[in-house]
């Protein structure tokens, strides 16, 4: 097969499109998409200027995602001097694994030349996932625990860095699986905090229905998934021809099995119906939109609240979820 731009041999073939692209054509097209998010979802504010610039904050595990959003984010803004972008990693204690997904952040920061910052569980929280997952003092999925404790440190860490944005590498998998466990679970609640936090366009004036940075509680960094266009096989092919130090090897602890049921499903979806992931998220955009307008006054309510008596945080109970897992793990 040949590639559809420029006829040179053809490395892949995007079911969903019926296009065939050579590996500078195809590298190109991830890079675009990645360029139309940004644009779409106004992710630069309007009022960013060289003098007084945002600060991108990048959640860098090491694996290909984050790598890859890490690497185009670099290449769009090297020359914009209205982004500075700082690269975010959390050690979550397991042994073995994260150490060498930290290898290949290093790398990847040193050779872009970003800041990069590392943070513990275990200096902030006293706790190394690997104990936590023995100790189990709620019962539940080591990812449980462990999705509370990132959440609290990516939006902690991005306030003390001043972050306008916290940027992840959720891609198009990611995000379809989401939205289908959402819709299959019947968590309306859910699929709003999902548009709120991630999915629908930041207002570029900062005053109209879709600013999310002021929506829900003014308390986190607005997030921002600019790869969520792109198929994770097309993240992992990008990251190979691109030759980027991504981490392959998978979490001793994971344990998502719901989520991997979806993931089966969507994959047979996928082979027999090309475009279901891109149909499910367009078609889930609209209705977590009108979730989102629908909640958001009572989300608005709950972040008025009250705060977390241990660390302050905004919660509608009196310890924030970070605090209340802390606790019971003291207990056992
Ligand atoms: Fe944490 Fe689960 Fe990810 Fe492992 S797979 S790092 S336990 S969230
Ligand atoms: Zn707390």
């Amino acid at each position: 097969m040949e590639c559809d731009k420029c006829g040179a041999p053809a490395v892949m073939h995007a079911a969903y499109s019926g296009v065939h692209m050579c590996e500078e054509h195809f590298c190109a097209t991830v890079e675009q998409r990645v360029r139309r998010r940004i644009r779409e979802d106004s992710l630069v504010a309007r009022a960013a200027t060289p003098e007084e610039p945002e600060t991108w904050v990048i959640g860098l595990s090491g694996g290909k995602d984050s790598v890859v959003l890490t690497k185009i984010l670099h290449d769009v803004f090297e020359q914009d001097p209205r982004i500075e972008l700082v690269a975010l990693s959390i050690h979550e204690g397991i042994e073995g694994y994260r150490d060498r997904s930290l290898d290949a952040c290093r790398e990847l920061t040193d050779d872009l030349g970003i800041r990069h910052e590392v943070v513990s569980y275990e200096a902030e929280f006293d706790v190394r996932m690997d104990d936590v997952v023995e100790e189990d003092p709620e019962n539940m999925a080591a990812c449980a625990y462990c999705g509370v404790f990132r959440r609290d440190l990516l939006s902690t860490y991005a306030e003390q860095f001043d972050a306008d944005k916290l940027l992840t590498g959720h891609n198009l998998d990611d995000e379809a699986e989401t939205a289908l466990m959402n819709v299959l679970e019947g968590d309306v609640t859910q699929m709003a905090q999902h548009f709120d936090s991630s999915l629908g366009p930041f207002d570029a004036d900062g005053d109209g229905p879709a600013d999310r940075a002021r929506s829900k509680s003014e308390a986190h960094v607005p997030r921002a998934k600019p790869l969520r266009d792109v198929p994770e096989k097309e993240v992992a092919l990008y990251a190979r021809f691109r030759d980027l130090p991504a981490h392959i090897t998978e979490c001793p602890h994971a344990d998502e099995a719901y989520r991997g049921e979806i993931q089966d499903l969507l994959l047979g979806l996928e082979e027999n119906h090309p475009g279901t992931r891109h149909s499910i998220m367009a078609g889930y955009e609209k209705l977590a939109a009108l979730a989102a307008d629908a909640y958001r006054s009572e989300d608005d309510r709950e972040a008025a609240f009250g705060e977390c008596k241990h660390c302050g945080s905004p919660t509608g109970r009196d310890l924030c979820r970070t605090c209340s897992l802390l606790d019971a793990l003291e207990a056992v």
